[in-house]
């Protein structure tokens, strides 16, 4: 589904799995309508053409961060090599929190991805909520079944009821109750005739169970709510363990692949597939869970909840800050699409939970840029630097490399004058041990320019230095005979001041300063790193065009993006995505 072409996938336990079901014919039986249903839209279907179903499944509570995008890639990457398909299906079970903003924003991140749901001549773009009348119907047929019964008990007295790890749970007092006046209450339930938690439709299996999620686990429960799809067609709503199986089944997933924590959810949900099948509402091969390792990243939060928290008391400047470990966030950063896939393809897919640190995504961003980015030279902490020996009111042009590696990009061409900016971290006034770059005597070599020696600096009253004096010599310009004549050590960047374009610059550091502010109860807000933004107004190479998304390596300085929302050709404003090395420590 990603149109550019990828290198052979790295085996998984995942891919194993596949492998072997695929030996086995598992699936070939499987038929499918063109559209979600149950056994009565499929049975006659035609043979499914796909030759796997996986899915992709966000709650439209918030928007996607990078952990979502493991999940992404792994369930679009495999249906790709596999010849099937994958849908995006949004979990919209749940009224209260849910937004189409949020629908909007996990579309658009999806495709930014690379990934899209049309498999041949489908589009498998699904909303579970269009599946509540299915939910409904089988509820029923599990009721009659005298597998669930209406509870009235309260929410707190299913709580004391549930026992613990080491007691088993006590029955409820109507779990007994006859399955007629358990199906005349749930479409009590159904119709509105019943406040919120006064009742609930629990499944009937095993108060006693060691697996506390098969202790007759909630189906239904009464929230008087407006859907933001549904709008008050439903004061029920399944729990998510009781839909999502159906979701699945409807949709005829063959590899449903969540994250870990879903593990003892798994028997729960081939209990529920089981009951319906023999109902005779799906038939085999049923979908089957797996689960994997979710992503956790050093120095973020992925939490929804906690990322909320960061835009609502403006912590940070939206979903979208630059900070942010959101995808929206991470693309205004700068990173690419390929970056996030190679970061994904690195840190591979494992059954065991472990900790991925923040520079293997950085690095993923400098491997894929550094072929790319065309170069160019940006200053940042200016300070004007006179030649004294060049004639007022003339400039030349320099010529360097768009890319070092790619001399068939070509050159660029830029201005040199008597005035130029430098960085003030490119002079001393007393060079300490081993600085080869400019101070009193020295001679360095201006980046495709001239070679200059120090003859002197300016400072203001409060002994700030405003100035540094140089003298060109003349024969030495870079790419001419003369070039090599003088050796130095020393080689800065350089922009002619009255040519050069000035710039906002915004010199992005890590959100926390604590590897890990996910952790247990810590109050993340209080790590947020004070200095993780310095906005500073640089100088920028003539010619630079800043048009938003246009992204380059500054020569040693790093990889910068112009910003996405504020950046315009008359006054850039650029993002830096990250610095050359992995300078963090
Ligand atoms: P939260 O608990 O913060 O609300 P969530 O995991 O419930 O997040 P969903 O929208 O339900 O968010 O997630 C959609 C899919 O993305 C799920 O299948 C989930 O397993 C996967 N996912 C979410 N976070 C991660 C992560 N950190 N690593 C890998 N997959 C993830
Ligand atoms: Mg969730």
């Amino acid at each position: 589904m990603t149109t550019d072409s990828t290198p052979a996938p790295v085996s998984n336990f995942l891919r194993t799995i596949i492998d072997q079901d695929l030996n086995a014919q598992r699936h070939a039986s499987n038929r499918w309508s063109g559209t979600p249903g149950p056994a009565s839209v499929q049975a006659t279907a035609p043979l499914d053409r796909a030759r796997i179903r996986t899915r992709f499944p966000p709650e439209p509570n918030g928007y996607l961060h990078i952990g979502h995008a493991k999940s992404i890639c792994l369930n679009f990457s495999l249906a790709r090599d596999y010849l099937g398909a994958c849908h995006l299906r949004f979990d919209d079970t749940n009224p209260e929190k849910e937004e189409q903003e949020y629908v909007d924003a996990i579309i658009d991140m999806v495709q930014w991805l690379g990934f899209d749901w049309q498999f041949q001549d489908e589009t498998n773009l699904y909303f579970a909520s269009d599946y509540f009348d299915y939910m409904y119907e089988f509820a029923e047929a599990l009721v009659q079944a005298d597998l669930a019964y209406v509870d009235e008990q309260s929410a707190e007295q299913m709580r004391e009821n549930r026992g613990t790890l080491t007691e088993p749970g006590t029955n409820s007092p109507w779990r007994d109750r006859p399955t007629d006046e358990s199906l005349r209450l749930l479409r009590e339930m159904r119709d509105g005739q019943h406040p919120d938690g006064s009742m609930a439709l629990r499944a009937k299996i095993d108060m006693a169970s060691p697996n506390i999620n098969m202790r007759d686990p909630v189906l239904y429960r009464i929230r008087h709510a407006e859907h933001h799809r549904t709008g008050n067609k439903w004061c029920i709503y399944p729990m998510y363990s009781w839909a999502h199986p159906v979701e699945d089944a409807l949709e005829q997933i063959t590899h449903s692949i969540c994250t870990l924590e879903f593990e003892d959810q798994r028997p729960f949900y081939n209990w529920i597939l089981e009951h319906l099948r023999d109902l005779g509402f799906f038939t085999d091969p049923l979908p089957q869970q797996y689960e994997f390792a979710r992503l956790y990243l050093s120095y973020v939060v992925t939490s929804k909840r906690k990322l909320r928290q960061l835009v609502v008391e403006n912590h940070v400047d939206g979903w979208d800050d630059p900070r942010m470990p959101t995808l929206a966030g991470l693309r205004r950063r700068g990173y690419t699409p390929e970056a996030i896939r190679l970061f994904c393809d690195r840190i591979g897919v494992a059954k065991a939970d472990s900790r991925i640190d923040y520079s293997v995504l950085e690095q993923a961003l400098r491997d894929d840029l550094d072929p790319k980015a065309p170069r160019s030279v940006a200053v940042l902490d200016p300070i004007k630097l006179i030649l004294t020996n060049y004639p007022e009111g003339q400039s030349e042009l320099c010529t360097a490399p768009v890319h070092p590696h790619h001399p068939e990009r070509g050159v660029r061409e830029f201005p040199l004058s008597r005035e130029l900016w430098i960085e003030r971290d490119d002079f001393r006034e007393e060079p300490e041990k081993r600085y080869f770059r400019l101070y009193p005597g020295n001679t360095v070599r201006l980046k495709y320019g001239y070679i200059i020696t120090c003859t002197g600096f300016t400072k203001d009253e409060n002994g700030k230095i405003t100035e540094v004096q140089a003298e060109y010599l003349p024969d030495t310009k870079s790419g001419t005979p003369g070039a090599d004549s003088i050796k130095v050590k020393g080689n800065i960047t350089w922009v002619s001041a009255a040519h050069a374009v000035p710039a906002t610059v915004r010199l992005y550091d890590r959100l926390f300063s604590d590897p890990h502010p996910d952790v247990g109860d810590k109050d993340f807000l209080s790590l947020i790193n004070p200095h993780s933004l310095d906005t500073v107004n640089a100088w920028v190479e003539p010619g630079l065009v800043a048009d938003p998304g246009a992204y380059w390596q500054f020569e040693r300085l790093g990889y910068f993006v112009a910003d996405l929302k504020e950046s315009s050709a008359t006054h850039p404003v650029l993002n830096r995505i990250t610095t050359l090395r992995d300078t963090w420590v």
